[in-house]
C-alpha cells in the first residue's frame, strides 16, 4: 500500500529535495542553511514560518497526503538560538578552525601544534586570547620565551571564535550584495 503511494510521487521530487533553505531567527538574523527536509519538519511542527522576500523562490513539496509550499527563507517562531551558543572551551579542533589551519607565525600548514603566547610556565592561561596555532618549528623556536624576546610576530590578534550564526549572517549578507 505504502509502496504504491510512493511510486505515484511526481518525478520532480528528488530535485526539489536538493534545494536548501535559509533559516532566520525570530529577530530576523540569518542563522544557517538547512536542507528542505529539515525546513519541512520545522514548518510542519510550527517551529518556523514562511518568510517571503520579494525575491524568494518557493518549492512545492508533495507527500502522499500533503502539499507543502516551502520558501527559500523561513523564520523560527520559537526559541532564541543565538542565546544558547556559548564560547566553546579551548580545544584543538576549534583552534585550528579559527586559525584557518595555518601557523600564525609563518603560515605553514604542516605539523601544527598549540602555542601558548605567554607560556604556561610563565603564568599564561589556556584561554582563547592566549593560544594560537603554531607549526612545530615555530613552537620549538619560540620555546618558553615571551614574544618580544623572540622577535616573532603573530599574523592575527587571537580572540574567541565567532558565534557560528554571526559568521553565517556575515556571509549571507555579503552574498546578497553581489
Ligand atoms: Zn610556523
Amino acid at each position: 500500500m505504502q509502496d504504491q503511494q510512493q511510486t505515484q510521487e511526481p518525478p520532480q521530487m528528488p530535485s526539489v529535495l536538493q534545494n536548501s533553505v535559509v533559516v532566520f531567527s525570530r529577530n530576523y538574523l540569518p542563522l544557517a542553511r538547512v536542507n528542505i527536509r529539515r525546513a519541512v519538519t520545522l514548518l510542519v511542527n510550527g517551529q518556523a514560518e514562511s518568510l517571503d522576500f520579494s525575491s524568494s523562490k518557493v518549492w512545492q513539496v508533495r507527500s502522499p497526503n500533503l502539499i507543502l509550499y516551502v520558501p527559500e527563507h523561513i523564520r523560527l517562531t520559537m526559541g532564541n538560538p543565538e542565546r544558547i551558543w556559548k564560547v566553546p572551551p579551548v580545544n584543538r579542533r576549534e583552534l585550528l578552525r579559527r586559525d584557518n589551519h595555518v601557523c600564525q607565525y609563518c603560515g605553514s600548514a604542516k605539523n601544527l601544534t598549540i602555542d601558548h603566547i605567554i607560556p604556561r610556565s610563565k603564568g599564561g592561561l589556556h584561554t582563547w586570547d592566549n593560544v594560537v596555532t603554531a607549526c612545530e618549528t615555530c613552537n620549538n623556536k619560540k620555546s618558553d620565551r615571551l614574544l618580544f624576546e623572540t622577535g616573532m610576530v603573530l599574523k592575527t590578534k587571537p580572540k574567541a571564535p565567532m558565534h557560528p550564526a554571526i559568521a553565517f549572517a556575515e556571509q549571507f549578507w555579503r552574498e546578497q550584495e553581489q
